[in-house]
């Protein structure tokens, strides 16, 4: 057998879900398949041989058990209660050699129960953008989504043409440059450890189905969270798991954009990066998405919007945690009270580690909001601030003085941090945690672009450089310069 399904989801939660059956599309052709993935997969050369043909829709693999996923969400804080696969399914699940169960899901597949006005479709440029930005969250470390593939469906999908020019310039489009082109479409094949999402919660809490609120919640701690023996211990381990994955993002500079609760997951795995980008310039108010006009995904929000959307689980979780409601509630919030020292220590984790700090000190904290403070009076870029650092422990100062202008208040600091480091040797140690490539905007944007017209030399080369962030080497250079002025303010959208 090619693909090792085991369909605990279809088996185990009978009327959550719909089953589904998907269309075949026309012309489908791989466009791009994630081989050191399958290999972790254990999926043979027959799945690749086959993946467009099974992924887009002409057959089914044996043992698939495809179907569309019920959620609901709180999308930029209004309630939305039924979303759920409007443009996607789950074909099944894999268990790896490793024993690892991951979803085997389809994005762009076409129309489902859950479509409203949608299309269901996805086009190729947000389809590679997902799979770039997987493999660079996952070469740094970050929990996350992957993708096996990407499949070219042979159709040509409508979008508003403003959507992909405004997307690169960043700017408002003239309205005469308003209208719809015809994008070519693809879908990806993502894998993740599940496609849980506090959303999916949120769906039957709406609808008071204790019954499959019940059944959902002991299916999600036994797949995820097997030593969590009640609700309360389960949404505890997603407290933990979910200030863990933010505190990681926020130490990288990660703006994942579009924060809604159905975008949530109970893993602690990010997922669906539509509007993510890696921020510049330092700047807690930094915002990319088009549709985020008030800010609320700003990265510097992100802490707090995680806590909200953790609160919105527990509010689902209610009726599981005590039948009387008061005792339920002190319950909820004694465990969400987690949350602000997780966040914290793992925050202040990472930014340790960032600096070369060893052990703990009790001025590390104000050590580090100082240096945020002078790359944000500077316009610092985020990533290359610390590779600079490190060289300056290597008695190399141009990199830092080509971002920092003020070279006094710069002094200032970098006495205290020396101090602090003493004689420690901390370049090299730096230097595996301060990625030197990130997948910088514009050069995604550039690679997209030429995708989209049948070149994908360019997105290929820019994978292999964010596949192996940590490592100086020759060429790395066009990976890691800043965007030139000339590309103006990113502004990215989500749902195309
Ligand atoms: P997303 O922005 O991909 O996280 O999707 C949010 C919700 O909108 C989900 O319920 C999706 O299924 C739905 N959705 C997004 N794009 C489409 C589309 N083109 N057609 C149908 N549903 C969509
Ligand atoms: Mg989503």
């Amino acid at each position: 057998m090619s693909i090792a399904f085991d369909n605990s989801y279809a088996r185990d939660l009978d009327g959550l879900y719909v089953a589904y059956e998907p269309p075949a599309f026309p012309d489908p052709a791989t466009v791009i398949y994630n081989q050191a993935l399958a290999d972790e997969l254990g999926l043979d050369a027959e799945v690749e041989a086959h993946a467009a043909t099974w992924f887009g829709g002409q057959a089914q693999p044996e043992g698939a058990s495809p179907l569309a996923m019920a959620y609901a969400g709180h999308q930029f804080g209004g309630f939305n209660p039924q979303l759920g696969d409007g443009r996607a399914y789950l074909m099944g699940e894999v268990v790896a050699p490793d024993g690892r169960r991951v979803d085997l899901h389809l994005k762009g597949s076409g129309r489902t129960v859950f479509s409203r006005g949608g299309d269901g479709k996805a086009t190729l440029g947000p389809v590679l953008r997902e799979y770039l930005m997987g493999e660079a969250m996952h070469a740094l470390g970050v929990p996350t989504t992957r993708a096996l593939a990407v499949v070219r469906t042979g159709e040509r999908v409508p979008r508003p043409t403003s959507v992909r020019l405004a997307a690169r310039k960043g700017e408002a489009l003239p309205d005469a440059m308003h209208g719809h082109e015809a994008l070519p479409g693809a879908l990806l094949v993502r894998v993740a450890s599940s496609h849980l999402r506090v959303g999916t919660f949120e769906f039957f809490a709406a609808r008071r189905d204790h019954d499959k609120l019940q059944r959902l919640a002991d299916y999600a701690r036994a797949r995820h969270y097997p030593e969590a023996e009640d609700a309360a211990e389960l949404l505890r381990a997603v407290v933990h798991a979910q200030a863990k994955l933010v505190a990681h993002w926020m130490s990288l500079g990660f703006v994942h954009g579009v924060m809604n609760t159905d975008n949530c997951t109970i893993s602690g795995e990010t997922i669906d990066y539509g509007p993510c980008a890696f921020m510049d310039a330092y700047d807690p108010q930094t915002v990319f998405s088009s549709i985020d006009q008030h800010g609320r995904y700003a990265y510097g929000r992100q802490p707090g919007i995680a806590a909200w959307n953790l609160a919105r689980l527990a509010e689902a979780l209610l009726p599981l945690l005590a039948d009387d409601e008061s005792a339920a509630i002190a319950q909820a919030e004694a465990v969400l009270g987690d949350y602000g020292p997780t966040y914290n220590a793992a925050f202040l984790g990472h930014m340790r580690a960032k600096l070369g700090l060893d052990g703990e000190a009790e001025d590390d904290l104000a050590l580090v909001a100082d240096l945020l403070e002078r790359m944000l009076a500077e316009g610092a870029d985020y990533t290359r601030t610390f590779r600079a650092l490190a060289d300056e422990r290597r008695g190399k100062r141009l990199g830092l003085l080509s971002l920092f202008s003020d070279t006094a208040a710069l002094d200032a600091w970098l006495t205290c941090w020396h101090a602090r480091l003493g004689d420690a040797d901390v370049a090299d140690r730096m230097d595996a945690v301060n990625p030197l490539v990130i997948p910088r905007n514009h050069k995604v944007e550039e690679a997209l672009d030429a995708a989209i017209t049948g070149d994908l030399d360019p997105f290929r080369a820019l994978l292999a450089a964010v596949s192996d962030p940590f490592t100086a080497r020759p060429g790395i250079d066009a990976y890691t310069q800043p965007a030139p002025e000339s590309f103006g303010r990113m502004v990215t959208f989500c749902g195309t």
